[in-house]
């Protein structure tokens, strides 16, 4: 059994085998799983490492930065910048990309990463990750904030890591989605799930209801249904889950089937959506579509939105295809005026409550 095992390595130089600079491809691929080995072993440690807790500072966005989310962002910086393999980093913990010390060669790709995915989880022990992108490096020199700002569909690379009761590694290269786990006693990455697909129609959504109020009237249409069940338009029962872990969440869809939803709200004006899409939203849309999923906005393909600021966030639906399809089509109907005029549940009980209590 033991010869027919598949290291990520050797799957990698099998994928990608022959173009140009396919092989350099692989080389940072596997620096990346370094990183990755690195980080499960600190977050496995838990407690006993010294590694929970917040720090005093704060990231670009304002949130509290953990030790965790420090010490994974530099893990991965050590290990992926000094191979000649890529030209400039972006990380959602960094203001601005990183830019290599000039004893290093510059390479010919830009990675982008959210070194600690879910990382608010990590002091109740609930899985979390790391989510990376590869694009191709344009021109020569040290690449500008610009240069990231790439629509998705140019990724030559993507996928995450999920650090749960087993360190798994799920990535694409554009030919399909493949997922590994690690094996702690050899230390190695070993393919157990090749060419995962997300099955088309699925009885569970993940949503954070407590923004019910803020959603938008197509995604509050599309949860009421989801919610009235077998008595529904549906005409079927539905399962609502919910970790808070971008990672979490898009990993059970790849096992099981499922719609993941953190829609656009007007929480924030200042933000259209929670995610960012260099770091979260593009990693997983093109994971999500190479495992024959689908990935909007509500009103556009994720791939195809065309970044403005490095940070910039966006609203993500993403899951079985069929209920993604769905939530497109709401969103379409409620833009163009066609759907019945949708009132929510909660605003029908309002107004009944308003009217008093009858006689
Ligand atoms: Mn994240
Ligand atoms: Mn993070």
């Amino acid at each position: 059994m033991l010869q027919g095992r598949t290291t990520i390595s050797k799957f990698l130089i099998e994928q990608l085998r022959g173009a140009d600079d396919q092989a350099d491809l692989a080389a940072l691929l596997v620096d990346v799983t370094a990183a990755v080995k690195a980080i499960a072993a600190m977050t496995s440690k838990g407690a006993l490492g010294g590694y929970l807790g917040a720090l005093a500072s704060s990231n670009v966005q304002g949130e509290t930065q953990k030790r965790l989310d420090v010490l994974a962002n530099d893990v991965l910086i050590q290990s992926c910048a000094w191979s000649g393999l890529v030209a400039g980093m972006a990380s959602e913990e960094l203001e601005q990309p990183y830019t290599l010390p000039p004893q290093f060669e510059r390479g010919p790709f830009l990675l982008l990463f959210d070194p600690l995915d879910g990382s608010s989880n990590i002091d109740v022990n609930v899985a979390v990750g790391t989510i990376f992108s590869v694009l191709r490096a344009r021109g020569i020199g040290d690449p500008q904030p610009a240069d990231y700002l790439r629509p998705g569909f140019e990724q030559v690379a993507a996928g995450y890591a999920i650090y749960g009761p087993s360190t798994m590694m799920v990535l694409s290269v554009g030919k399909g989605s493949h997922g590994f786990t690690l094996d702690r006693e050899i230390g190695n990455f070993i393919l157990t799930h090749p060419d995962l697909r997300i099955p088309e129609e699925t009885g569970e959504f993940a949503i954070n209801a407590s923004n019910e109020r803020f959603w938008e009237p197509p995604v509050q249409r599309y949860v009421a249904e989801c919610k009235a069940g077998s008595t529904g338009d549906r005409g079927r029962d539905f399962n609502t889950r919910w970790i808070a872990s971008l990672v979490a969440e898009v990993h059970r869809i790849l096992m099981r089937g499922g719609v993941f939803l953190y829609p656009r709200d007007c929480k924030d004006a200042q933000r259209a959506g929670r995610l960012r899409l260099l770091y979260e939203a593009n990693p997983m849309a093109m994971v999500v579509e190479q495992a024959g999923g689908a990935a909007s906005t509500g009103r556009q393909r994720i791939l195809d939105v065309e970044p403005t600021q490095l940070h910039q966030r966006v609203p993500v639906l993403l899951g079985s295809r069929s209920e993604v399809l769905r939530l497109e089509r709401y969103h379409q109907e409620y833009d163009s005026g066609l759907d019945k005029p949708f009132v929510s549940p909660l605003f029908k009980d309002r107004s009944l409550f308003a009217e008093g209590p009858r006689a």
